[in-house]
């Protein structure tokens, strides 16, 4: 069975929003195409430690990247690295503070944006360190990267509603349009990915609150979505409870066909339902 997996990871886009404006992959789901749950973000729901968090399946304390602050690589198992241990490519089109944590610290945006050296566990990489780059830009350089590269695991990291939400807080016009624009994006792109065999996932990071915030443990800050794509889980909807963001570094293990991390919650414990 094919193992390529995509993840989206959209930055700070709560369930709600994402419920409200992703009309292509509530489709999905109202035809049994694919799965959505509702996940319960690890606090605090902050940038590096929930990257450091969704790549490791670890809760922040176990994996010690507690704040923003921590510029520093990963010192854990991790679904990049893993997958170089089963020598398969990797790649990703994201913000710079994942080239910090699996690539190379600290992170120089004339030297590090364009990364094809493959020493780290990203074996290429594009990445960007304006927190407004544009969605359509982003989504463009992944697809240069799987077109490129043929990568077995690619991350796609847009950042356009975390910016929006910061600047007008969430339930603003600006944050929910740019909820709705990354999903047009995903609407374009998906039927070809899936037609091709990837595994797609789709989740956030944290959500954000009404005053233009993410860090705390409040639903509106937690809450996020996760749809997945593969012939390898059952489809549904299944987002009556809620399941722990310590769920996706597994999940992404099993649609790759590889072990996961020795620290990780096995997957079938993790609420997902698994083929
Ligand atoms: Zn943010």
């Amino acid at each position: 069975m094919n193992r390529k997996t995509i993840l989206v990871l959209l930055d700070a886009c709560r369930f709600d929003s994402m419920t409200e404006n992703a009309g292509f992959l509530e489709h999905m789901i109202e035809y049994n195409k694919g799965a959505k749950y509702r996940v319960k973000g690890e606090i605090p729901s902050l940038s590096r430690p929930i990257y450091e968090t969704i790549f490791t399946g670890l809760p922040v304390s176990e994996h010690g990247v507690t704040s923003n602050f921590h510029s520093r690589m990963s010192c854990c198992e991790n679904v990049f690295s893993l997958c170089i241990k089963n020598e398969m490519t990797t790649a990703a089109a994201a913000h710079f503070w994942l080239s910090e944590l699996y690539n190379c610290v600290p992170y120089h945006p004339f030297h590090d944006r364009f990364y094809w050296r493959g020493d780290g566990a990203i074996d290429h990489g594009i990445f960007y360190s304006d927190d407004h780059y544009p969605d359509n830009y982003l989504y463009g350089d992944g697809e240069f990267l799987r077109r490129g590269y043929q990568p077995d695991f690619l991350v796609y990291h847009s950042m356009e509603i975390d910016y929006y939400g910061h600047k007008f807080g969430a339930h603003s016009k600006e944050y929910e349009s740019s909820v709705s624009h990354v999903t047009e994006i995903l609407a374009a792109l998906m039927p070809r990915w899936i037609a091709e065999g990837y595994n797609v996932v789709i989740t956030s990071s944290y959500g954000m609150n009404d005053y233009g915030m993410h860090g705390g443990d409040t639903d509106e800050q937690r809450m996020v979505p996760l749809y997945v794509f593969s012939p390898k889980c059952k489809n549904g909807r299944f987002t009556d409870e809620s399941i722990s963001q310590l769920a996706v570094a597994p999940l992404l293990c099993h649609l790759l066909g590889i072990e996961a991390g020795e620290k990780m919650i096995p997957i079938e414990n993790t609420g997902i339902h698994i083929e």
